[in-house]
């Protein structure tokens, strides 16, 4: 049996300074600034998130920012990278706009067939913007800083770094419905169904890397898709039932999600699709409210006091 798992559904990350990761995400990448909230484990500090137009799962990269906190290390047990797709033919747009603002970048590399150009963000974050040539039917939403024929239309691919993959691509492969569709040097990408960009895992393999330490600039989670509530439970008995420790099913508000370590020391969530972001602000205003689960709403006041401004 295997998860009804149709690809990533959001990929969140750990911050310092809340304006600067604003700033960076919505100016300099064109997302959109989709939600506002509260860590709920640590309701005094922000969740923000940032998508396309329709907060869209497969779109959606949040973060954790606390301010003043010192930078972890990228290296295995982690997802090292974060991939974006972008239109075919707009990198060369990409590195004239992160030279222009500063923001540094390696050379664009060749990726099995794809060009991808790798950057960070402020806190070191590892971000990549590929120029897929799969079909990529999701709408590149303009912003005010990006024009359409350039924009983010979403994820592309999360990598992992790991020491030894065999466990993790067992996970993948036997419980979650993925294949390995493509495989060079360290690296292997895998793949629900046919695969597309917003979907693939690739696991890089590497027991050279250092080992991944948390802090800004690292990825705390990666979250995969299903549909609905009945493929949420399905998922967690079949991922159960193959020995992983699985959290009972948490109601995040916008979606459900369970947790789950993977083998290679990646955390995976699996989120439902529904019922989204909409749910306590229209689409057109999205981000402009502070939302804030059931459970924390009476303490609104408290809350939005102790947060720091964000412009
Ligand atoms: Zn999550």
């Amino acid at each position: 049996m295997q998860a009804q798992v149709t690809g990533l559904h959001h990929i969140t990350a750990i911050a310092s300074d809340p304006r600067q990761n604003l700033d960076f995400y919505t100016r300099i990448l064109g997302l959109r600034f989709v939600k506002k909230s509260v860590n709920q484990d640590d309701p005094g500090t922000y969740h923000l998130y940032y998508g396309d137009y329709a907060a869209s799962p497969g779109t959606i990269l949040t973060f954790f920012p606390w301010a003043g906190l010192p930078r972890g290390r990228s290296g295995t047990g982690q997802a090292w990278a974060t991939a974006f797709s972008v239109p075919d033919g707009s990198l060369s747009y990409w590195m004239e706009r992160l030279k222009k603002l500063g923001v540094p970048q390696q050379p664009v590399e060749q990726r099995f067939t794809e060009e991808v150009l790798p950057f960070t963000d402020p806190d070191g974050l590892r971000l990549e913007l590929v120029a897929a040539d799969e079909t990529d039917p999701r709408l590149a939403a303009p912003s005010k800083d990006v024009p359409a024929g350039f924009a983010i239309r979403g994820f592309h691919s999360s990598t992992l770094a790991l020491t030894d993959s065999t466990a993790t691509a067992q996970v993948l492969t036997a419980s979650m419905g993925y294949t390995m569709t493509n495989q060079m040097g360290h690296r292997a990408r895998y793949s629900p169904g046919t695969g597309r960009p917003g979907t693939h895992v690739d696991l890089l393999t590497d027991p050279a890397l250092p080992r991944g330490l948390s802090g800004a600039g690292t990825i705390h989670h990666v979250a995969f898709r299903v549909t609905d509530d009945a493929q949420e439970v399905a998922a967690r008995e079949i991922l159960r039932k193959s020995g992983l420790s699985v959290s009972p099913v948490i109601d995040r508000a916008y979606f459900k999600s369970i947790y789950y370590r993977e083998p290679g020391g990646v955390l995976f969530e699996i989120a439902t699709d529904g019922p989204g972001f909409a749910i306590d602000e229209p689409v057109d205003q999205l981000g402009t409210k502070l939302g804030l689960p059931p459970h924390l709403e009476p303490h609104r006041a408290e809350i939005e006091a102790a947060l720091p401004k964000l412009g």
